[in-house]
């Protein structure tokens, strides 16, 4: 497999044609090449079948790697303008007729593919420490010797979030003047991170499991003795194994009251939420917004019920809402209300704490990305 997206990335049909051949020449350019060599027995219409399957595969490929047209960077790349696949059979025993994403030949096709197209394009670029992350803000709390990173974007679309007001750390003392985003690459992170005796380093922002990066920053975080804590939403499942806790954002138990206040169904989430149980059982916290009137002490005594039908000495953090995005019509609650909020979940769960909204953040907070 080779890879090269730099100057050719392109969204087929939509950019515009750059490349004529004139007397057998071109330019040269960036190209994807795939060889795809499999031990059954492909018949001619499984062999047209499957070039359906590694294109898509390595459509997806480019889409987890966020790959821009070169011409028009707005649009997700589907290819370069020069890419080329062979296919070879080596014709064993196993005859295969039909070929495509419902059977198991087309799934070991397409994970193939998708893994060597990424693996190509991530060496191509000088491997994973200068390719970009979705990284634009790191903030350090220097009471608690703990650094966060702020990763762009999320799937869900939460009314009241609170990114829709801060980029940054809402708890900075000075907020970075700069207007523009630049996302910093693995080596750079690592970097800043070296210059400050951080013990933690937080994954937050808006979510991070958007980032294709995640597990290789974490994994570089871990190397240099530094604890990692993820917050998620939990609509993506994370990699447990390069993270020392994952605290997974329950935004409510009510499909109708999650996919009115997020944008998204929640059955992914407590999903999500059970497997990283099986497999990390120890890592796994869970935290949730009390919002008067929407998800109020009685959507909150769902959630804590949910949390201990897995297992009740899962740690619960019940927040306080704050109501920072204009037009909305909840109020935070008071400390008393969340303080019952947590009287009703502690019947169901053994670790229940809070975080109300009139709690002072100790100590100073400050950006190290970006810095002016
Ligand atoms: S999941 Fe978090 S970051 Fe994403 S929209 Fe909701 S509150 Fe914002």
């Amino acid at each position: 497999m080779t890879a090269g997206v730099e100057s050719n990335a392109m969204r087929v049909g939509v950019d515009r044609v750059a490349i004529v051949e004139e007397n057998g020449t071109f330019k040269h350019v960036g190209t994807i090449d795939t060889i795809v060599i499999t031990n059954a027995s492909l018949s001619i219409p499984a062999f047209i079948r499957a070039t359906v399957v590694v294109i898509e595969a390595k459509v997806i490929a480019l889409h987890d790697l966020d790959i821009r047209s070169s011409y028009a960077p707005d649009l997700q790349a589907t290819g370069t303008g020069t890419d080329n696949l062979v296919m070879a059979s080596l014709g064993m025993e196993l005859k295969v007729n039909y070929v495509s994403g419902h059977v198991k030949i087309g799934e070991i096709i397409a994970r193939a593919v998708t893994l060597a197209t990424k693996d190509a394009i991530i060496k191509c670029r000088g491997g994973n420490r200068t390719y970009k992350t979705r990284i634009y803000h790191v903030s350090f709390h220097e009471a608690l010797g703990s650094a966060s990173l702020f990763f762009y974007g999320c799937n869900f679309k939460c009314k009241g979030c609170l990114r829709r007001v801060y980029m940054y750390d809402c708890h900075l003392n000075d907020f970075p003047k700069t207007g523009r985003l630049r996302f910093l690459t693995i080596n750079e992170l690592m970097e800043i991170l070296k210059k400050i005796k951080s013990k933690t380093v937080v994954f937050e922002g808006w979510e991070p499991t958007l980032d294709p990066m995640l597990a290789k920053i974490a994994d570089s975080i871990r190397c240099n003795g530094m604890r990692t804590v993820l917050l998620t939403n939990g609509y993506l499942y994370p990699p447990t194994s390069s993270f020392d806790e994952i605290k997974v954002s329950i935004k409510a138990f009510s499909r109708q009251v999650h996919v009115y206040y997020t944008g998204k169904s929640n059955k992914r989430v407590l999903e999500n939420f059970k497997s990283i149980y099986e497999n990390a059982p120890k890592k796994l916290s869970a935290e949730t917004v009390l919002i008067p009137n929407l998800v109020d002490i009685d959507e909150i005594v769902r959630i804590a019920k949910f949390i201990s039908s897995v297992n009740p000495a899962i740690h619960l953090r019940i927040d306080g809402y704050w109501p920072v995005v204009p037009n909305t019509p909840w109020r935070a609650p008071t400390r008393e209300e969340v303080i019952s909020a947590v009287i009703r979940a502690r019947r169901y769960l053994e670790n229940v704490q809070y975080l109300s909204s009139d709690i002072k953040v100790i100590g100073r907070v400050y950006s190290l990305w970006p810095i002016e």
